[in-house]
């Protein structure tokens, strides 16, 4: 599961990608049949039909257009798996088009939120286009936690009102996108004071109490059990708040993959005592 692990910066082929994800070869945007992950690739194409994918100057927020060079586009394919990757629980790595069929990776990013304009096609007819607007991943994960930080865990909710704030849908509605961070940003919280609330001071891999107190009000870090990085908001029960030493030990002891399997037992019968189990 973590046996590949990009770096910002670094050059990439993307056959080799591929060669270890699946997804198709050809597309900007390509979905990994083998991994929770999504990829897009960024070319310099977009640009001649009238759009271009960038940046805002402070890299916290990502345009970026769908794909269908001629006619309306439309959520099916890689359009429907970025507008949905965050509740289907998926990673959207962004990579750039440098040359040789190699690609830089840039970023992880989270989905704000997507709006329609007019734009011209390739064969010069107007015609509606998708633009995703995301957000830098690591930015999100670092201003959830000091927002954290600053809130010393105070949110006084309920486990089961956390849970419904960490599940709520961000993606449709009207919003303004400065609406939307927020959202995306209170829902990311939400999840973290959820699987921090449930462990209750106990760490959910090694069930031993928190090894210290931190300025944050705890040590436990919120980990994520199914995906490639812990960034980004997700699913409630598909993170656990895990001591620094059990999640070493996940993302690079011998045996992490085992002892992460081992979590997702643990935490299956915690959020539900009544499961059935298999019997070998
Ligand atoms: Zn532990
Ligand atoms: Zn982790």
């Amino acid at each position: 599961m973590w046996s590949i692990k990009f770096v910002p910066g670094e050059y990439y082929k993307r056959s080799e990608i591929h060669d270890q994800f699946g997804g198709n070869r050809q597309r900007g945007i390509s979905a990994s049949a083998k991994e929770p992950v999504i990829f897009i690739f960024s070319g310099a194409s977009g640009a001649q039909y009238g759009y271009s994918d960038d940046w805002n100057e402070e890299k916290t927020l990502f345009m970026y257009t769908g794909e269908g060079q001629i006619g309306d586009q439309v959520f099916s394919m890689g359009n429907k798996a970025l507008r949905d990757h965050v509740n289907n629980s998926k990673d959207v790595l962004l990579f750039h088009h440098s040359k040789n069929g190699l690609y830089r990776f840039d970023d992880q990013l989270t989905l704000i939120g997507y709006e329609t304009k007019q734009s011209l096609d390739r064969e010069g007819n107007m015609r509606e286009v998708i633009q995703f607007v995301f957000e830098s991943s690591s930015y999100l994960t670092r201003s959830v936690e000091e927002e954290l930080e600053g809130n010393k865990l105070t949110y006084d909710r309920s486990l089961d009102e956390l849970k419904e704030l960490a599940l709520q849908d961000t993606s449709n509605g009207h919003d303004s996108v400065q609406m939307k961070r927020v959202k995306v940003r209170k829902r990311s919280e939400a999840i973290k004071l959820y699987a921090r609330a449930r462990a209750d001071g106990t760490c959910e891999a090694c069930e031993q109490p928190e090894p210290f107190e931190a300025k944050s009000g705890s040590s436990l870090e919120v980990h994520h059990m199914y995906r490639l990085s812990d960034g980004g908001p997700d699913h409630p029960e598909h993170v656990a708040a895990i001591c620094p030493n059990c999640h070493a030990r996940i993302h690079r002891g011998v045996d992490g993959m085992e002892y992460n399997e081992t979590l997702i037992e643990r935490i299956l019968d915690k959020e539900d005592p009544f499961r059935m189990k298999y019997i070998h």
